[in-house]
């Protein structure tokens, strides 16, 4: 089924788009959690990560080339920044189109919330 990063693809909706391929697109989140976030998508409807074929390898791939041309351009690229995917309802995910998010432009935390 396709989701809102769909009609983003399509130019139904608009987005403030940063990098684009022939395979791959990426845009500022709208609901930023550091001040550079911005969500590194493949152009194919692949809902999760448990959805990813063989043949899907090389976009995913892609994904981490956009993320380090995109980490350049912003001027993140030394700071240091975190690429994360959420996969279902476990991992957070709330849009189901694989989405890569980069994060960075200030220090962003522990990776997961510790345990007590
Ligand atoms: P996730 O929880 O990993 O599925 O992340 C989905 C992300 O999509 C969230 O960080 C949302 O803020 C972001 N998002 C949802 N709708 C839009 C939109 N129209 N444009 C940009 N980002 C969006």
């Amino acid at each position: 089924m396709s989701t809102i990063f769909k009609k983003i693809i399509d130019r139904e909706i608009p987005a403030d788009i940063v990098y684009e391929t022939d395979d791959v697109l990426a845009f500022k989140d709208i609901a930023p959690r550091a001040p550079v976030h911005i969500l590194i998508i493949p152009k194919k409807e692949i809902a999760t990560v448990n959805d990813v074929a063989d043949e899907d390898a090389p976009v995913m791939g892609q994904l981490f080339v956009a993320a380090k041309h995109i980490a350049q351009a912003q001027g993140i690229a030394e700071s240091g920044y975190r690429l994360i995917m959420n996969v279902g309802d476990h991992g957070g995910q709330e849009v189901y189109h694989v989405h890569l998010h980069l994060i960075g432009g200030h220090p962003v935390g522990p990776m997961t919330v510790k345990k007590k």
